[in-house]
């Protein structure tokens, strides 16, 4: 063995326990006692966790007519110092651009720049029957999981496309990720309030209702049982979507949903700061209310709610969210949030006791690579998987401002949080590459990652 990570807290699903972990070149070669190796990581007192997986990020996205702040090479070094060593961003093909040419695109832009391993999701945009002749090559170009936008124009399918798309998929085993909103709603109350000169970031959530969230989630998840398909729909921010998540696994539907921290810790009070700062806390859907969060935090626990990733798609607060001082609906919608979403769980989620230090790692490692065809190799400590693994010190003090992230951003939403447990250092197969909170690794060291068929499929 090369390394051997000593006297820690190894954090799985079923729970803490010590044990040394031995690591030879990039994978885990024994977990026990007494391991010795040239090299040694002292975790005495600290827990040893797999690196944890995001599959929710936009690094260097284009909205309109900008980019989100993050590229591949910024965006990956906050990921690695906030204990994340895999994250799965997007191709999103323009018009009736090939998949397979998108594909290339993207990958051209990240490879050589990415600081962690990482995988893409393919956007479906349309249902042109040439693009959905693609999909066998897309899943076999590792790409096994694909977004569906129920709203954004350019984006969005209706629900015949959406249809076509999902039985593409079905025959496929390719996995449907949706974004549920009801595109006509938001843009007839959009122009309402436009209309109204009701311009400020405030009104951004009012066009976005929760009980219109919930309605497309459940036509969402209608629409996957038409077909005959597992679904996994992103970033569900309140009681009403959840329970049409509810409603479908009640029914034996396999239907699968994701939270984020923003929906488990801010509410919609940010939208009420003074000026313009709310425009910090713009995004689709919304922050919502206090009750929402309380219920997405036990649908964690339950089970009902199985992954948490962050939706990272920053933009700077001077420069970027500013066009949309004249109106809400020009905002860059988006927030950043990669490098902060593990130890925000463990602060707001482990010691406030909502979540097991068990039920931490799931959310945050385990479901997350079960569900995006990352598993066996990632999310979980076990011989033979990939070595990637992150020290975290329960005790370490810190509190949140944008100047501590490695974030391209000129703000968190989470500032002057104060949070107890940080990662420390974080291993990237085998490789040290965040040692005491300073990356040490470089760009390029991250691999695209082919992923397998869902387990979501069984
Ligand atoms: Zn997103």
């Amino acid at each position: 063995m090369d390394l051997v990570i000593k006297n820690g807290t190894l954090i799985t699903p079923d729970g803490p326990f010590k044990a040394d972990v031995g690591i030879e070149g990039e994978r885990i070669a024994a977990i026990g006692e007494g391991l010795t190796a040239p090299n040694v990581l002292d975790a005495a007192g600290k827990y040893v966790l797999p690196g944890a997986i995001d599959v929710h990020v936009h690094m260097q996205m284009p909205v309109g007519d900008v980019v989100s702040s993050d590229d591949f090479y910024t965006g990956t070094v906050a990921a690695a110092c906030g204990g994340t060593t895999t994250i799965v961003d997007f191709v999103e093909p323009k018009g009736l651009q090939s998949l397979m040419d998108a594909l290339h695109q993207r990958r051209a832009e990240a490879d050589g720049r990415v600081a962690v391993d990482y995988g893409l999701h393919m956007t479906l945009n349309s249902d042109d029957p040439l693009r959905l002749a693609e999909i066998p090559a897309v899943m076999e170009a590792g790409c096994t999981t694909f977004k569906l936008y129920m709203a954004y124009e350019g984006l969005r399918l209706s629900d015949g496309a959406m249809l076509r798309a999902l039985a593409a998929l079905q025959k496929h085993r390719g996995l449907p990720i949706v974004h549920a909103e009801n595109h006509d709603a938001i843009q007839y109350l959009t122009e309402k309030f436009l209309r109204e000169g009701k311009t400020a970031p405030r009104y951004h959530p009012l066009t976005r209702p929760d009980f219109m969230e919930g309605e497309a989630t459940a036509r969402a998840l209608a629409l996957a049982r038409v077909v005959g398909l597992p679904m996994y729909i992103v970033h569900v921010s309140c009681a009403e979507a959840l329970g049409a998540v509810r409603t479908a696994r009640a029914k034996g539907q396999p239907a699968y949903g994701e939270t984020c921290p923003q929906y488990l810790l801010l509410t919609r009070k940010e939208y009420e700061r003074p000026g313009f700062e709310g425009a910090k806390f713009v995004m689709s859907p919304p922050l919502r209310e206090e009750a929402d969060a309380a219920r997405l935090w036990d649908a964690l626990a339950s089970g009902d709610l199985q992954v948490v990733a962050t939706d990272h798609c920053p933009f700077f607060y001077e420069g970027q969210k500013d066009k949309g001082r004249a109106a809400f609906n020009k905002i860059p919608g988006g927030a950043p949030g990669v490098e902060t979403r593990l130890p925000l769980l463990y602060t707001f989620g482990v010691r406030a006791e909502r979540l097991s230090l068990g039920q931490w790692v799931r959310v945050c490692c385990e479901e997350p690579a079960r569900l995006f065809g990352l598993a066996p190799r990632k999310g979980r400590i076990a011989e033979g998987a990939d070595a990637d693994l992150v020290i975290f010190n329960p005790k370490r003090h810190v509190v949140l401002h944008s100047q501590i992230l490695h974030q391209n951003v000129d703000y968190t939403p989470y500032e002057g949080l104060e949070l107890v447990g940080y990662p420390e250092t974080t291993l990237l197969r085998g490789q040290v590459i965040v040692r005491d909170g300073e990356f040490v690794g470089h760009a390029g060291q991250g691999r695209f990652i082919r992923r397998h068929v869902s387990g979501a499929w069984g």
